[in-house]
This record gives structure tokens, C-alpha cells and sequence, in this order.
């Protein structure tokens, strides 16, 4: 997630602030000190019910924070790599980078979090009725009853929230067939999420300020289930394939190549896909990625100056699948792939290329049915 400043790092993961996460964190402070607190208890003083609103604003972040650790510390006890927690304007999101994960592990991993935040409930609770301090009291009222909130929303059964997550973990073990437990759990998802916009957009009309709340909150889990689905069908193409099958032979030319000579030789050849090939260097050549160039410039430059270095890319080899290339071009926002065989460039793999063989394999099934 861009735009996120690292807090700190804990068990080997980085804890990041989203900037959106200010809006919120004051959003809620703001609320409570204004109206929650003031309703509920009202011996207070303006200070107080500040103090006590940036307080707890403060807490539920934490309780959000020891939501997405407890996903995180399942996640590392089963030999699953944890990148980062962010913080953000609707929660927090653990980055957990592994795609073929076993059912029971995806299931545990999704339901630790509610599970965390049922039990952070039970603590609060507990606080709550020992009556120690007034505005403590008044801070654990709401955070016991917000962790039972965030535990039971959590755990609707809609991918991408964890309840959906531990539905396709399940769906997944009784199919055998990931696609198909994803399509389910993000439809489930999806319905979910229109309820929410549906709810939000009543709200709204009825003068409900939170309604905006629903309607956003819908819309992003609605992106976010079309996209897993998405990826997962990718994956399940792309898996199948192999670079070999869909990399192309370039055209090589000379690192020394003047760019208005390469312009004369290939500008009305058809050709799209160029690799620079020398004794010293070997590179890609991205005609997209080629800022306009001054006609005085294109008599100096040469293509080597153009291209992009084999070193600062990662590359892949023949025998790797399609969707490790998909993955690399997309990370390294690039639209060749180099393909390299025994420690040399042979070939290149294209984003069109992945792009036409998944548009194909959707609309017309192309993909024969291969041997296991
Ligand atoms: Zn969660």
C-alpha cells in the first residue's frame, strides 16, 4: 500500500500508518467526545470528553492492530511470510504473500482475528464492570462493545472479511478447487457488500451522516472480492502455461545503434518488441516507455542509453509458469519481460501476450486438457 509510514517493526513485521488513517482517527475521537461520551455519561467536561475521545480512538487502533497480529502470528507459525501491517482508513490489512495455501491454514489464519478481537471484548468487558476510574470506565464501555463489533462484522461470511476467508478455506477443502470456493465466497461477499450500500444509501436519504460510511466501506469490499476473484482465475490459467509458450523472439539490435537510425530501420517495420544485445551489455528496449525525444537528442542517444539494464530487472526462465511472468510485469510495471536460459537473454515475454492468452482462455476455454 504507497503512502504508508513505517510506526515500528514487531515479530518481524513492519507496522505502517496509510495517511487516511489521520481522517479517521480524528473522525472518531471527534464523535466521541462531541456526542458518544456526553450522552452516555454526562458528569464530564468538555477536556475530559476530549481526552477520553482521543483515548479510545487510540485503543481501537490498537485493538485493530492486535486484530491483524493475531491473523500475522498464525499466519508465521504455519512458515507463512508476513510483510507489513497497515493501518488505513477502514481498519488494517495484513500483507501475507503466499497464494497456495493449505485450507487449514487459511482457515485458521482468518478466523485468529475475530477470535483476538472476541477475547480483547471480553477484557474491555471485564474493565468496564470493575468500575476502577470514571473515564476509564466510560473509554472501556465503548471498546468492549467496538472489539464484539469488529469480531462479529469480521466474521459475515463475504470474502475478502475473514468470516469469507475461512468459508472459502472450507469450500476449498470440499471442492478441491480454489476458483471455484473464491467465486462462491466473493459472490457471498459482493452480497454483502451491496447490502451495504443499499443500507448506507437509506441512511443517507434519511439524514443518517454514517450512511457515507456504509456506502464507502461496501463499495471497497465490493472492488476488493472482484479483484481476489480475479486473481485467482489468473492464476488458474496462468499456472497451467509456461514462459516457454507465450515468449516471443525479439528483434536484437546493436547497443551502439544511434536512435535516429533505429527509428529509419525498424519505425515502419511493425515490430514491437526490441532487446540490445552487445558484448558488454544486454538490455530492453520498451518503445512505450520512451519519453518524446527532441530531434536534436535523437542524433546523440543511442539505443543502449534508451534501453533498461538486464541487472535492474527480475527476469524469468523457460521453464517458469506464465503467472510468475504475469506477476513479475505487474510488480515491476513493465511490458516486456526478458526470458533468460542458462544465464542468457533468448527471448521475451509480453504483457499483451499474457493479456491475449487470458482473454482467449475466458472467452473461449482454449486451454486443452492436459495430462497430470
Ligand atoms: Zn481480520
Amino acid at each position: 500500500m504507497h503512502r504508508a509510514t513505517k510506526l515500528f517493526r514487531i515479530f518481524g513485521i513492519d507496522v505502517k500508518l496509510h495517511y487516511t488513517w489521520w481522517f479517521v482517527f480524528i473522525f472518531i475521537a471527534w464523535s466521541l467526545a462531541s456526542s458518544f461520551f456526553p450522552h452516555y455519561f454526562p458528569e464530564y467536561t468538555t477536556t475530559e470528553y476530549w481526552i477520553m475521545g482521543i483515548v479510545a480512538s487510540a485503543l481501537l487502533f490498537v485493538s485493530v492492530l492486535l486484530h491483524e497480529l493475531a491473523h500475522s502470528l498464525v499466519a508465521k507459525a504455519k512458515n507463512i511470510k508476513v510483510d507489513s501491517i497497515t493501518l488505513f482508513f477502514f481498519g488494517g490489512v495484513a500483507s501475507i504473500s503466499k497464494e497456495d495455501m493449505k485450507p487449514s491454514s487459511e482457515f485458521f489464519m482468518a478466523i485468529a482475528g475475530p477470535l483476538f478481537s472476541i477475547f480483547l471484548g471480553g477484557v474491555f468487558y471485564v474493565l468496564h464492570i470493575l468500575d476502577i476510574n470514571g473515564m476509564w470506565t466510560a473509554i472501556t464501555f465503548y471498546l468492549y462493545q467496538l472489539n464484539f463489533i469488529l469480531a462479529a462484522f469480521n466474521l459475515v461470511p463475504g470474502y475478502p472479511l475473514d468470516g469469507g476467508r475461512a468459508l472459502r478455506a472450507i469450500l476449498y477443502a470440499y471442492y478441491k478447487d480454489i476458483t471455484k470456493a473464491t467465486r462462491i465466497a466473493a459472490g457471498l461477499g459482493k452480497l454483502f457488500a451491496g447490502f451495504l450500500i443499499v443500507l448506507g444509501l437509506v441512511s443517507l436519504f434519511s439524514g443518517i451522516g454514517t450512511g457515507l460510511w456504509f456506502v464507502l466501506l461496501g463499495g471497497f469490499l465490493y472492488f476488493i472480492a472482484n479483484i481476489s476473484y480475479q486473481q485467482v482465475v489468473i492464476k488458474s490459467i496462468l499456472d497451467k502455461i509456461t514462459v516457454q509458450e507465450l515468449s516471443t523472439k525479439p528483434t536484437i539490435v546493436s547497443p551502439t545503434l544511434k536512435f535516429v537510425d533505429f527509428m529509419k530501420k525498424y519505425g515502419n517495420s511493425g515490430k514491437t518488441t526490441f532487446i540490445v544485445k552487445g558484448k558488454s551489455f544486454s538490455g530492453v528496449l520498451d518503445i512505450n516507455r520512451i519519453q518524446r525525444i527532441s530531434p536534436k537528442m535523437k542524433d546523440l542517444v543511442t539505443v543502449q542509453q534508451l534501453s533498461v539494464s538486464l541487472h535492474k530487472i527480475k527476469t524469468v526462465s523457460l521453464k517458469d509458469t506464465a503467472y510468475t511472468a504475469f506477476k513479475l510485469i505487474t510488480t515491476q510495471n513493465i511490458e516486456i519481460l526478458p526470458v533468460m536460459h542458462k544465464k542468457s537473454l533468448v527471448s521475451v515475454i509480453t504483457r499483451q501476450s499474457l493479456t491475449n492468452r487470458l482473454m482467449w482462455e475466458t472467452k473461449f476455454h482454449t486451454i486443452r486438457k492436459r495430462k497430470a
